[in-house]
């Protein structure tokens, strides 16, 4: 049985003040039930989620890490800082790092094993551009990205990984991936997580992420194989995630 689980992706947006009031907004409106909640501020608002959050049954995560362990990497920030500062979570290869910063499947999974070393959970996204689902690349692209992944991984370590498909045509575009579609490149997904290891594979959360919004969240999550959501712009307003988050029940 997978637990639902939706992640508020802030990007680049937020301030001390508007953090305080949407923070406050989320924990009033959320008991623990529905899914299971977090969000994954700016790195220099990790403290402020931190004192936020802290004894809430929301949790908080981190949108990037190094891949080295510490030492000279100016403007870098370890796995070990992050959980410092009490992360869950850290949102690795999204494709606006992949596209922003030329970040390579092997980058990603070798973050994604200083994540895991470091004890964070990571959420490993994956998603093909409008390009390449019009010549019939989103499988071959989407299982590349995650077989990376895998390839650095044991067997066991599926047990403490998260996966988000994200078509890139559908993040902050208001154009949503159907039901269908996202669920048939999430059952491709979970064969593949099965193919490295039949049980963890069963129980790794698939996210879907790309416009998700509280009008067609739970049509998304009611597919086999969508645990849950990765959400941009929705997770800024406290109505819209906590929505979200019911729709998750
Ligand atoms: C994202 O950036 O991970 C995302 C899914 O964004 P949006 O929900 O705004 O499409």
């Amino acid at each position: 049985m997978r637990r639902k689980l939706v992640v508020g992706n802030w990007k680049m947006n937020g301030s001390l003040a508007s953090n305080a009031s949407l923070l406050s907004g989320i924990v009033a409106g959320y008991d623990g039930s529905g899914a299971e909640a977090a969000v994954c501020p700016p790195a220099p608002y990790l403290a402020q989620c931190q004192q936020a959050l802290q004894g809430s049954a929301v949790s908080w995560g981190a949108q990037d890490v190094s891949r080295h362990l510490s030492g000279a990497f100016t403007g870098e920030i370890s796995a070990t800082m992050l959980k410092d500062f009490g992360c869950r979570w850290v949102i690795l290869g999204h494709c606006e790092r992949r596209g922003n910063h030329g970040e390579s499947n092997q980058l990603v999974a070798d973050k994604t094993v200083a994540a895991l070393n470091a004890g964070l959970t990571p959420i490993v996204c994956v998603g093909e551009s409008l390009a390449q689902r019009e010549a019939g690349q989103t499988d071959a692209h989407c299982s590349a990205q995650l077989g990376a992944v895998l390839d650095a991984l044991e067997p066991e370590q599926l047990e403490h990984i998260v996966v988000a498909y994200e078509p890139i045509w559908a993040i902050g575009t208001g154009v949503t991936a159907t039901p269908e579609m996202a669920q048939a490149v999430h059952a491709r997904l979970r064969m593949q997580l099965k193919e490295k290891h039949a049980q963890h594979g069963a129980q790794v959360r698939i996210l879907y992420g790309g416009s998700m919004k509280p009008d067609n969240a739970a049509e998304l999550m009611a597919q086999p194989d969508i645990d849950g959501g990765l959400i941009g712009g929705a997770s800024l307003k406290a109505p819209d995630f906590l929505a979200i988050i019911a729709a998750g029940a």
